[in-house]
């Protein structure tokens, strides 16, 4: 349809043309005067070359991803590990015994991981790829519950007496909220209470286990803040808890952004397989694993605590190989980017990224500082996450707020959220970066002029939208005028 219109009108304007040919310029052909199928699949075919620029050319509207000072994931990788990529696209990771190296890829990256997770060699542990942290949280918990409940019959609990508990510090991210509404299982949040303690309260977290506890999560990156929770009291806490419990309580840590960071950056710090009572543990390939999206890790540090009925065998090799993971088909090409990684940059390599990575953070932290506005809440010396609120005073002096600010920046490309914290501080605005390995000294002193900047701009502005309520006292977005 959309096709005919084109060439109509350029019969009605008597236009002299010929099919389009391989020496036609992209932009001259008819094949692109068109607008591209939104709902309906296009009759014709198209050109490649053609087709290929305007796909290409609607991601321009998605901003530039190295400017998105939002996100954990990654959004850089090296042109060989891109290679690599392409180069295994076409392999399934599910089909085992089709592409018996990718498996074999797979599990020297579970066992790299699991060494830097410290895992113990007298223990017999178990690990696989996922699609994300998501997945992985997600295996981690079906994992704590089916445990909970065998081990609950056996005692002769009643199970279905009551719903089963996760208990999570209320920073936490939405996976899990989903995790209990997908396998009918309460969510205990612990409210953060103030704002000097933002992570989870180990004493509070042991007051509300029960004999319907599958587990903790703690996380080694809290998504709003990027702080840690305190894993070694807790599982000091907790083991006393279990010495006397009818049913012990496991850990499960949620190290979706610290797990390929800290073993390299702070190995002395505590959180992992160290820690007695951390039976599980996920983190993202995608995030400080510096692999492109697509690709998470689980580990359990027992066989023991990965229940039978969650594994399933296929094919491999004229064997069988243990799968568990909630998907079936997908690239291994995520799969032999992180083994590539590890290769590539071996321990020193990561240790270098992540330290260089880490530096910007600081020197980011302490651009925003000296501005003078602002509480610091997070200044990335655990992990480079920068995040803070507007001061006091700031508030009460200025007519914007940081989402004005948020807007303003986006002026200049840049992605910089604003947003809540969660219960019981909901009243507290933030903004968050997160410092990733692409963002050079040199492109967040670029960042740090277009903040002064910004501000300068909204100090003069004459209306910003947070001082603009509507009639029933509502804030909406307006404009702004200099
Ligand atoms: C990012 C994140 C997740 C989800 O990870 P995906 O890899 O995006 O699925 C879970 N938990 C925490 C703490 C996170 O930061």
């Amino acid at each position: 349809m959309l096709h005919k219109k084109s060439h109509i009108e350029r019969d009605e304007e008597k236009f002299v043309f010929k099919a389009d040919n391989s020496s036609t310029p992209i932009f001259g052909s008819l094949e692109s005067d068109v607008l591209l199928p939104r709902d309906k699949i296009g009759q014709k075919m198209m050109d490649p070359r053609i087709a290929y620029q305007l796909v290409a050319d609607e991601m321009m509207h998605d901003g530039n991803p190295r400017y998105n000072l939002c996100t954990f994931v990654q959004t850089y990788m090296e042109e060989e590990a891109r290679k690599i990529m392409l180069d295994s696209m076409a392999t399934n990771a599910i089909d085992k015994s089709e592409y018996p190296q990718t498996t074999e890829i797979e599990k020297r990256c579970v066992n790299i991981i699991a060494n830097l997770w410290n895992a113990d060699p007298k223990e017999d542990y178990m690990g696989t790829s996922t699609v994300g942290s998501s997945e992985a949280c997600m295996l981690g918990g079906m994992a704590m519950k089916f445990r909970w409940r065998k081990r609950a019959q056996e005692l002769g609990i009643d199970t279905a007496k009551k719903k089963p508990n996760l208990i999570v510090g209320s920073g936490y991210q939405v996976v899990w909220k989903k995790f209990c509404v997908y396998w009918d299982i309460e969510l205990r949040e612990i409210p953060m209470t103030d704002r000097n303690n933002l992570t989870l309260d180990p004493k509070k977290a042991i007051e509300l286990c029960d004999d319907y506890t599958i587990g903790i999560v703690p996380i080694m990156g809290i998504t709003y803040t990027g702080m840690f929770d305190d894993i070694v009291t807790l599982d000091k806490h907790l083991s006393a808890y279990n010495q006397s419990a009818k049913i012990s309580v496991p850990i499960h840590v949620d190290a979706a952004s610290g797990g390929l960071y800290l073993p390299f950056v702070n190995p002395d710090l505590a959180w992992d397989f160290r820690l007695k009572n951390v039976v599980s543990i996920s983190t993202s390939g995608h995030k400080y694993g510096l692999i492109y999206p697509g690709i998470g890790w689980v580990i359990w540090r027992d066989k023991e605590f990965l229940p039978e009925e969650l594994i399933f065998k296929v094919a491999y090799l004229g064997d069988f190989e243990p799968t568990f993971q909630i998907n079936f088909s997908r690239s291994g090409s995520q799969i032999w980017a992180q083994y590539y990684c590890f290769v590539r940059w071996g321990f020193e390599g990561y240790k270098a990224v992540h330290a260089k990575t880490r530096d910007v953070g600081l020197f980011l932290a302490k651009g925003i500082k000296s501005l003078g506005l602002f509480d610091m809440i997070n200044e990335g010396q655990n992990i480079p996450i920068i995040c803070w609120a507007m001061s006091a005073k700031a508030k009460e002096e200025k007519q914007w707020d940081l989402y004005d600010l948020a807007d303003h920046l986006r002026f200049n490309g840049w992605q910089v959220p604003a947003y809540t914290l969660p219960a019981n501080l909901q009243e507290v605005s933030v903004m968050r970066i997160v410092v990733r390995a692409d963002q050079s000294m040199e492109q967040m002193s670029l960042f740090l002029k277009d903040i002064k900047q910004a501000i300068r701009e909204l100090d003069a502005a004459r209306i910003v939208r947070s001082k603009c309520p509507t009639q029933e006292g509502k804030v909406v977005p307006v404009g702004y005028t200099h």
